[in-house]
C-alpha cells in the first residue's frame, strides 16, 4: 500500500512536500517523494489529500485505569489532599470499572492521535481482559506502604500477570498477527513512588529489569509535600503517610533525587541500568540536586506532564536546565484524574504556553522520537523511515504557516489512523 500526501512529516530530516509512504504489512517499506516512492513499489494508492502524514504520537506516561475519574476531582488545596479524594473515589470502583475505564482511555487516545502508550495499571490481572487498539507498554504499578517484607511476592505475582499477555492475545490469531501481535505489546514494571513503595521493591524490580530486559518507571519529585517529607522530616504527606503506619526512617535526610540516586544502578556499570528508568515528574529539585544531576552519569529518561502540572500547580518544571544537562525528556498526559483529555496534542500545546522558546519541532520530538528512545525503541517508532512500525496518523493542514507549528495548533480528533488494530487487519 502507498499512502500519499500534501507533506510528509518523517520527523527524520526536512518535511517532505508531495510525499508517500509505502507499506508492508505493519512496517514502512519506503518513503520519499510520490513519484520515486511510486517508481520503486507497487501496491494501491491512498491519496490522503491535503493533509499531513506524520508518525503516530507516544504518550510516554498515563494510567488509563482513571479514565472514568475525569472531572470527579477538583483541584485540592494540597496534593496529600488529592491522594485522599482519589483513594475516596476509587474505593467505590470494582474490577469491571476498571476495565471499562482502561478500554475507554485506550479508544480516547487513539482517537486523539496516540499509536504507542506507556501505561501503568495497578491492576494488572485485568490485562487479559483488555485488547488494547494501540502499541502499548503495560506497567504494574506496585506499592508496598503496609506490606514492606511482602515485596518479592508482590513483583512475582505481578509478573505473573504481566506474562499472560504472551499468550491471553494470541489463541485464535493466525501465525503472521500472533508475529505481530507480540511486537505491540511489552511489559515492565512500576513502583509507585519512593513514598509509597520500599527500598527492597525498587531493589528488586531493578533485579528483574536486568534479568528480562524490562523497563521500570516511576514517580519522583512530584510535589513540594514530597520534597518536605524526604528532605525536612515534615509535612502534610509526611503526617499522612506516617498515620497509614509507612516506616518513616528515610525521611528528614535527603531529597527524593538525592535518595532514587543512591537506589538505581550506578551509570558506570556496564549494562547502564539507569537508561531502564523513565522518570515521571522530577518537578522539585533543590540546588543540591542538580549538583547531583550534574555529577551522575545515570541519565534516565524523564517525562513531564504539563496539564496534570497545571492541574496541581506544581514548581516550574526546570526543562531547559535538564535538557542542558543531557536528559532525555518527554510529554505524558497522566490520567484522567489530574487531566482533561487524552489528547497529546493539547498537552504540545500547554507545554508550547509555557515554554515560548522551545520549537514546535522539537515539541513534536517529545511525543515521537524522545519518547521511542525512552521505551528503547528509537530504532523502531517515533519516526517514518524504511524498517520502522507503520505507526501512522494524518491530520489536515493549510501549509500557510510552519507545519509544525500547525501540527501542534490541532485540536480536534485524527481521522486518519494506522495502528495497531488497523494493521493487523492488513495482514
Ligand atoms: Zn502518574
Amino acid at each position: 500500500m502507498i499512502i500519499r500526501a500534501r507533506i510528509v512529516v518523517t520527523m527524520d530530516g526536512a518535511p517532505i512536500e508531495n510525499g508517500a509512504v509505502a507499506v508492508s504489512g505493519n512496517q514502512i517499506a519506503d518513503v520519499g517523494r510520490f513519484d520515486d516512492i511510486k517508481t520503486r513499489n507497487a501496491g494501491n494508492t491512498v491519496d490522503l489529500g491535503e493533509q499531513v502524514l506524520l508518525p503516530g504520537l507516544i504518550n510516554a506516561h498515563c494510567h488509563l485505569d482513571y479514565s472514568c475519574l475525569r472531572g470527579k476531582i477538583p483541584p485540592q488545596k494540597s496534593f496529600t489532599d488529592w491522594i485522599r479524594a482519589i483513594n475516596a473515589e476509587k474505593s467505590a470502583l470494582s474490577p469491571k470499572d476498571y476495565a471499562a475505564s482502561i478500554k475507554k482511555g485506550f479508544e480516547e487516545a487513539k482517537r486523539f492521535g496516540t499509536t504507542t502508550i506507556a501505561n501503568l495499571t495497578a491492576f494488572p490481572e485485568l490485562i487479559p481482559q483488555v485488547r488494547p487498539p494501540i502499541r502499548t507498554w503495560w506497567f504494574a504499578e506496585l506499592i508496598d506502604i503496609r506490606a514492606a517484607e511482602c515485596a518479592n511476592e508482590l513483583v512475582d505475582s505481578a509478573i505473573e500477570s504481566l506474562r499472560s499477555l504472551e499468550c491471553a492475545d494470541m489463541s485464535a490469531l493466525s501465525k503472521q498477527r500472533r508475529v505481530a501481535a507480540l511486537q505491540t505489546q511489552h511489559w515492565g514494571l512500576a513502583p509507585h513512588a519512593l513514598f509509597t513503595a520500599s527500598k527492597d521493591l525498587f531493589r528488586r524490580c531493578e533485579e528483574i529489569a536486568q534479568r528480562e530486559h524490562i523497563l521500570l518507571t516511576t514517580h519522583l519529585a512530584e510535589s513540594r509535600e514530597e520534597m518536605e517529607m524526604f528532605r525536612d522530616g515534615s509535612g502534610a504527606l509526611y503526617e499522612f503517610m506516617k498515620s497509614i503506619g509507612r516506616p518513616m526512617n528515610d525521611s528528614g535526610n535527603e531529597t527524593p533525587l538525592g535518595l532514587f540516586l543512591d537506589l538505581i544502578g550506578s551509570g558506570g556499570s556496564p549494562n547502564r541500568p539507569y537508561l531502564s528508568w523513565i522518570v515521571a515528574h522530577v518537578n522539585e529539585l533543590t540546588e543540591s540536586d542538580f549538583d547531583l544531576l550534574e555529577r551522575s552519569n545515570s541519565k534516565f529518561h524523564m517525562v513531564h506532564c504539563p496539564r496534570s502540572h497545571n492541574y496541581f500547580g506544581h514548581s516550574p518544571f526546570a526543562f531547559d536546565r535538564l535538557r542542558s544537562l543531557g536528559f532525555n525528556v518527554c510529554l505524558g498526559t497522566d490520567s484522567l484524574a489530574s487531566n482533561e483529555t487524552l489528547s497529546l496534542f493539547d498537552e504540545m500545546r500547554a507545554f508550547q504556553k509555557n515554554f515560548r522558546l522551545v520549537s514546535p519541532e522539537e515539541i513534536l520530538q517529545m511525543v515521537t522520537v524522545k519518547a521511542a528512545r525512552a521505551l528503547r525503541y528509537e530504532n523502531a517508532l517515533g519516526q517514518i523511515r524504511p524498517g520502522f512500525g507503520a505507526d501512522l496518523i494524518a491530520v489536515p493542514c493549510t501549509g500557510l504557516t510552519d507545519i509544525f507549528e500547525e501540527l501542534i495548533a490541532w485540536d480536534a480528533p485524527v481521522d486518519w489512523i494506522f495502528a495497531r488494530d488497523d494493521q493487523e487487519q492488513v495482514l
